[in-house]
């Protein structure tokens, strides 16, 4: 009891300094927790104050500290899962703890209705976030969090109902300490506690990974996947399918004519133009300058290329002077996977080359692969003959 009296506080406590660390990274949730844990710790600090500190006053003291903490976890996790809830009835909830407790311990001098009191509006601080966010806990690690917020409430709950129907509770501050509830109490706070910070610590974790895995994974200019978020997707599908490849006609022009700043934006409206066409699966990236690239997966040459000739029409058809540039035309390669590819790097490679004979034709068209630009054909024909 002695041993766990000094040892919660101290695990409580890093676990706060922890979230506040880790909140220095993620700016919504963490510091919630932080601060939650901390107003924890310090609530168990109080039993093993010296007890020249009156042991009434280190009750409520410790009784406001869980409130603290517990409403404290709840905004955590409002913001973990993004949810809104008007501050002000919780926060009058918390006022409303504190004079409770001040009475029933001062006033009233009865240590049941305290921990009654207590227990059910601290309850109340963190039930109602918890209301609020289960519907919208993603995966494991988030449902893992909402359950064991729950069997938090529970404990609390039920062992007070239980020690009140038994009659157990402590008559003061002193033998509450020395109470099987105390006891109780610190058992499973402990282990229900150390389990809530894991898993909120999961989260904010896995959310921090998510974040920067979307930031590397993306091109900031278009929104759409760069080539490395373009590998790990295309790398998740089956490789059968097609792929389209798009570059921009004479592009430095328009860099030389309108400055970089307008070939950005024109970038970037092509971006757009190109994901209104998008198919169910289909993984769309900017591969880098103003090349993109589109993989359907489990898509025929022949379904593709309709495709392909929508974008294009689309970018004939946009209005380029929206953004202060003359006509954008756009190139075109297609191909489909074969029985012999390794990966989607060889259906790339195929539509690359149709892309540069589309280039070679005259720009502003689709190409397949195996199509070969008119002059070409023509010269093959003569050395043919
Ligand atoms: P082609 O029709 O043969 O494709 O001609 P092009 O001028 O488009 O040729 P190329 O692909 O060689 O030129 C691409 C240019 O795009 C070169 C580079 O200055 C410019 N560029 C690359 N990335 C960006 C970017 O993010 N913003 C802007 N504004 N320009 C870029
Ligand atoms: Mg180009
Ligand atoms: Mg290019």
């Amino acid at each position: 009891m002695d041993h766990f009296a000094f040892l919660l506080p101290v695990i409580l406590c890093a676990f706060g300094l922890t979230f506040l660390f880790v909140g220095r990274h993620e700016p919504r949730s963490a510091p919630w927790w932080g601060v939650g844990y901390l107003s924890a710790a310090l609530g168990f600090i109080m039993p093993i104050l010296p007890e020249t500190i009156p042991g009434l006053f280190r009750s409520v003291v410790a009784d406001t500290l869980f409130l603290l903490a517990l409403s404290f976890y709840g905004q955590g996790l409002l913001a973990q899962f993004r949810r809104h809830l008007p501050v002000w009835p919780r926060a009058l909830l918390v006022v409303t703890g504190m004079l409770a407790s001040v009475v029933s311990t001062f006033i009233l001098e009865n240590p049941t209705l305290a921990l009654a009191a207590n227990d059910l509006v601290t309850s109340l601080c963190f039930v109602v976030p918890a209301f609020a966010v289960m519907r919208h806990a993603r995966g494991a690690a988030e449902r893992l969090l909402v359950a064991i917020v729950f069997l938090l409430v529970a404990d609390s709950l039920v062992r007070n109902i239980v020690m009140t129907v038994l009659n157990r509770n402590p008559s003061d501050f002193e033998t509450f300490l020395l109470s099987p509830y105390a006891f109780l109490m610190q058992t499973t706070s402990t282990v229900i506690g150390i389990l809530l910070a894991l898993a909120a610590l999961g989260c904010v974790t896995l959310e921090v990974i998510d974040r920067y895995k979307d930031v590397a994974e993306r091109d900031p200019l278009t929104g759409l996947l760069n080539r490395r978020g373009f590998d790990r997707l295309s790398g998740q599908k089956t490789i059968a399918g097609a792929v389209i490849v798009c570059d921009i006609d004479h592009f430095k022009r328009v860099n030389d004519r309108y400055g970089h700043a307008a070939g950005d934006a024109v970038i970037a409206e092509l971006a757009r133009i190109l994901a209104l066409e998008q198919a169910q699966g289909a993984v769309l990236a900017r591969f880098g300058g103003e090349e993109f690239v589109l993989f359907l997966p489990g898509i025929a040459l022949h379904t593709a290329l309709p495709v392909a000739h929508a974008m294009h029409a689309r970018i004939g058809s946009a209005d380029w002077s929206r953004i202060g540039v003359g006509a954008v035309t756009a190139s075109f390669g297609v191909a489909a996977s074969r029985g012999g590819d390794l990966g989607i790097y060889d259906v790339m490679a195929r539509a690359d080359r149709a892309l540069y004979a589309a280039k070679t034709a005259g720009r502003n068209r689709v190409f397949t692969e195996g199509e070969r630009p008119a002059e070409l054909r023509a010269a093959a024909a003569r050395a043919v003959a």
